[in-house]
């Protein structure tokens, strides 16, 4: 018999050949953490501590600033420590992106007391980002109002998210000694 991918048989009809194409190495990997760190031995996180390390994204700002809520002091008001905002490459870029209309966001992302974290890999969607560096280092808690980004934090072990409810910040998924009562 013929073989189906045989360069005699019409193309339309061939069987498509097998070759994969090559995996980008610099896009952005979401792999699954086979072990548990050791710091996730107990329910909760022991490797977070402050001072806080706060990933925030765009709509975080944003809502922050619809509330009136002062970024840093409301993170400190939450969990009563420390807390340094940490924004991203991406973050920042999607933040320049929105344009003139935000430019208060931009001014906060760019104050001096966040710090700045920059990124190696390609490509600039914020929301993998994120996801891509709470996954390699448990040493930050994520600040977001994203549903889907809330979700996909929920799945990684050992990274509590810090939303916005009654008009000031709360956490989920830290002891409840560490943090705000919750509401
Ligand atoms: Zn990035």
């Amino acid at each position: 018999m013929i073989n189906l991918r045989d360069q005699r048989i019409k193309q339309t009809e061939r069987a498509k050949s097998n070759v994969k194409k090559k995996d980008d190495p610099s896009a952005i990997k979401e792999r699954e953490v086979p072990q548990h760190p050791s710091c996730l031995f107990f329910q909760y996180n022991t490797q977070l501590g402050p001072p806080y390390y706060i990933l925030v994204d765009t709509n975080f700002i944003n809502f922050s600033i619809k509330a009136k809520l002062d970024l840093v002091q409301s993170m400190m008001d939450c969990l009563y420590a420390k807390c340094i905002p940490c924004i991203t490459d991406c973050v920042m870029a999607e933040i320049e992106k929105l344009g003139q209309k935000y430019r208060v966001a931009l001014r906060i992302a760019k104050d001096p007391r966040f710090e700045r974290l920059p990124c190696t890999h390609k490509g600039t969607y914020a929301d993998d980002c994120l996801v891509q560096r709470v996954t390699q280092h448990k040493c930050y808690i994520v600040a977001t109002v994203d549903r889907d980004l809330k979700r996909r934090i929920r799945k990684i072990p050992g990274v509590p998210i810090m939303y916005i409810s009654n008009h000031r910040y709360n956490i989920e998924r830290m002891p409840d000694d560490y943090g705000a009562p919750r509401f």
